[in-house]
């Protein structure tokens, strides 16, 4: 088991599978100029399978795989195919902006792949387009619906961006009002690649709820697990669920479960944190996985309390995309 100085158990992995995306979020990555790593840096599938299956041995049950956009890898089946065969993971997972899955949900069924974060911060066409700087508004529509309808165990993300999407909060609460879905509305964090900074956002998680309150004053607390970060409702009247997620605020520090490996192989213990050990480096030298168990346990044993603690150990902090780190 994994367990971090802090006494907390890490049994979640996020795993960037590669940093390339096909959309351009105005909150995550700037329009152009963005230096994209190598491909020989970004890990290949079998080394993605390695530091998996030694994370799995370490206590892991639980891998979300993310990015950039996972679908823009070609592979990324054949390591979904491979994990599904780990007998100690109980949970594989996926974050997608849903513009490129479409082709393989039928796959993703079959596979037993169910829990899919489909990351939408509009209902308004023009909203969308503005905010990804792309036209994919019917793929990712039709394709969102699809999972829904398919069974899928489907999150809507959304971040509230000042003065860009706080008008479709209502909207999109009342469109997915019909349907099994959660929608979680995030905090905006300043991992944009270096295009805009702030140390403080109007649409924290209280003006969040404050602002559906009014709309919606008919609604309940849902019980959440312990490791949840979010804090979910539900509307009278609602098939789908709300949850807030306050991840510029940091209220969760205390019960946080996870790990994040980057698509280069940087291990990350604190989203606000510096990379703690590089497993690439780890897994093309001469080393043995013995070498890689004990970078891992390194790490996870020279964790940062919380969130604020994390981010005074390097200057750097805010310089990162989420696109590299994986969200
Ligand atoms: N491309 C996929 C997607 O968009 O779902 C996966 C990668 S994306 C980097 C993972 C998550 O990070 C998404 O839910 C995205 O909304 C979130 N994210 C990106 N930039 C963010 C920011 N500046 N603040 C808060 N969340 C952010
Ligand atoms: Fe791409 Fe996801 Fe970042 Fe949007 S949030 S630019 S979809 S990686």
């Amino acid at each position: 088991m994994l367990i971090d100085n802090h006494n907390r158990t890490i049994n979640y992995l996020r795993l960037a599978v590669t940093d390339r995306c096909n959309l351009r979020c105005n909150y995550c990555m700037p329009s152009e100029g963005i230096n994209f790593v190598k491909n020989d840096k970004l890990l290949t599938i079998e080394e993605l399978e390695k530091i998996s299956e030694i994370l799995v041995e370490q206590g892991i049950d639980k891998i979300r795989i993310t990015g950039g956009e996972p679908f823009v890898r070609k592979d990324l089946m054949a390591l979904l195919r491979h994990l599904t065969k780990f007998e100690g993971l109980k949970d594989i997972s996926v974050t997608t902006n849903a513009s490129l899955i479409g082709p393989h949900i039928d796959e993703l069924k079959a596979l037993g792949i169910k829990n899919i974060n489909v990351s939408l911060d509009a209902i308004n066409r023009e909203t969308f387009e503005r905010i990804t700087r792309r036209d994919q508004y019917d793929t990712v529509h039709g394709n969102l619906i699809r999972l829904i309808t398919e069974g899928f165990n489907v999150r809507v993300n959304f971040i509230v961006l000042d003065g860009q999407n706080e008008q479709d909060i209502i909207p999109i609460l009342e469109v997915m009002k019909h349907y099994p879905v959660s929608i979680r509305f995030l905090e905006e964090m300043p991992f944009n690649g270096g295009s805009k900074s702030f140390q403080h956002i109007k649409w924290d998680y209280k003006a969040i709820l404050a602002h559906i309150a009014n709309h919606f004053p008919d609604y309940r607390k849902l019980e959440s697990p312990k490791t949840s970060t979010s804090i979910n409702y539900q509307i009278e009247g609602h098939k789908s669920t709300f949850g807030l997620i306050p991840s510029f605020s940091r209220t969760f520090c205390g019960s946080c479960n996870r790990l994040r490996v980057t698509a280069t192989g940087d291990v990350i213990t604190c989203l606000y944190g510096k990379p703690m050990a590089n497993l690439r480096e780890i897994v093309r030298g001469q080393n043995t996985e013995e070498d890689l168990k004990q970078a891992i346990l390194k790490a996870v044993g020279a964790r940062a309390k919380t969130g604020f603690e994390a981010q005074q150990e390097h200057s750097k902090v805010f310089d990162s995309s989420m696109t590299s780190i994986g969200g």
